[in-house]
């Protein structure tokens, strides 16, 4: 426990930078900070000030990061220690109870972060197995305690570390992979969700392993498949093409650019013993794909766009809105008319708003009528902090080309 030597340390804010902490959002950039206050390392815990002296929050020190702090409590009577992260663990845990996430599945998050009080820490659930990612200073310096408590409060016995998500290099962490708790057998594993199995790589697999969000939204294509002609862009290891095929999907075309994942794709669709015959894989460019099917001739009755994050920022959203733009358009020229376009976007620097904005003027520029007949968004197991939009970063739409 790295924590109690520094107690005292404090970044002390600039005149009117207290505003963001009064409205509890858990972030100071660097740019807020007048001065520090005693000497905190990496992950330290310090109080936030204003620049009157009143105590705003205690935070986990970040000095690499232009985040340079993400709060911890904002309770001056609440202490960072084990038992606050007990808490904040097995609160975390009694919501993914009391919301039944797990009736119908055996992976599920169980913690998402800021949204669950605990910043930089990401916990998902493989059957018997956590993967946790410590993606902040200050969920690193905690990582033996909560690994314990990890395991204390599920009953679990393993845990594996998945520490290499690019943001460890902003906060000065280098990235670590491996056995944190308990023996890990060989993956990929087997997950049972709704039903269904799918195999997942711990160790190679995106994020965690598999795209837990998307989880609500996979039961929805399965729900939509029936008799219709397929096409999954960005498919990953199947999470929707398995579900389309179990839908009764009359055919699915399944598309990425990844080898690996594709033949995931196909092993799962073997898994759950689905029709083979009506399943086919393309790998390469979706963009690149989208415009040969277009002049192939080629149609569809339901599209499936889940591309990677275009823009982790703001920064990169106008770059980002060209590249969701061109695959919405492609698609809705590839739509036969009735047809229906699930399309996501997982950047945070797109909000619904501007994300819905984009899908229009695709529909605008394909010269097509359509409606929206539906929103989607990350399962319940990925909460949004009330504090912390953020949080909020999966967005979709169910559009029908009329
Ligand atoms: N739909 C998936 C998750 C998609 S993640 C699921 O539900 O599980 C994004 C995927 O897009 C990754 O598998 C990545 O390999 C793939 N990818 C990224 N850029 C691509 C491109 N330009 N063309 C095709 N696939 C791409």
């Amino acid at each position: 426990m790295p924590v109690e030597i520094n107690q005292m340390s404090a970044l002390i804010l600039k005149p009117g930078r207290e505003k963001s902490l009064l409205r509890r959002h858990p972030w100071i950039f660097s740019g807020a900070v007048q001065h520090v206050d005693g000497n905190p390392v990496l992950g330290t815990t310090v109080e936030l000030r204003s620049a009157k002296g009143d105590f705003l929050a205690r935070a986990a020190f970040s000095p690499h990061s232009q985040i340079r702090a993400r709060v911890w409590t904002f309770n001056p009577d609440e202490v960072v220690d084990a038992d606050f992260f007990r808490r904040r663990i097995s609160g975390a845990i009694s919501l993914r109870s009391m919301l039944n996430v797990a009736v119908n599945t055996d992976a599920l998050r169980m913690v998402h972060a800021e949204s669950d009080g605990l910043p930089g820490l990401v916990v998902d659930r493989y059957a018997n197995v956590l993967v946790a990612q410590f993606l902040s200073a200050g969920a690193e310096a905690w990582r033996e305690t909560i690994a314990d408590l990890l395991l204390a409060e599920t009953g679990l016995a393993s845990i594996y570390e998945r520490s290499d998500a690019d943001v460890r290099q902003l906060e000065g962490l280098s990235s670590r992979c491996g056995p944190l708790r308990g023996s890990i057998s060989p993956s990929p594993l087997t997950i049972t969700e709704d039903g269904l199995e799918f195999l997942v790589d711990l160790e190679r697999g995106h994020k965690t392993g598999f795209y837990l969000d998307q989880r609500l939204n996979r039961h929805r294509v399965r729900e939509l498949a029936a008799g219709r002609e397929v096409l999954d862009c960005f498919c990953y290891t199947g999470g929707f093409t398995v579900n389309a095929l179990a839908g009764g999907a009359q055919a699915v075309l399944s598309v990425d650019s990844s080898a690996e994942a594709l033949s995931l794709c196909r092993e799962n669709v073997a898994l759950n013993r689905l029709p083979a015959d009506r399943h086919t894989t393309s790998e390469g460019d979706v963009f690149q794909l989208l415009r040969r099917l277009r002049d192939e001739g080629r149609v569809f009755d339901l599209i499936v766009l889940d591309p990677p994050k275009f823009a982790p920022t703001a920064a990169q959203a106008e770059k980002a809105a060209r590249g969701y733009k061109d695959i919405n358009l492609l698609a809705f020229k590839l739509l036969r008319p009735g047809g229906l376009l699930v399309t996501f976007s997982c950047s945070g620097g797109v909000d619904a708003a501007l994300f819905q904005k984009i899908v229009a003027g695709a529909a605008l520029d394909a010269g097509v009528e359509a409606r929206i007949v539906g929103y989607l968004a990350q399962g319940s197991d990925h909460p949004v902090g009330v504090y912390f939009p953020e949080g909020h970063y999966l967005k979709g739409m169910i559009v029908q080309k009329t």
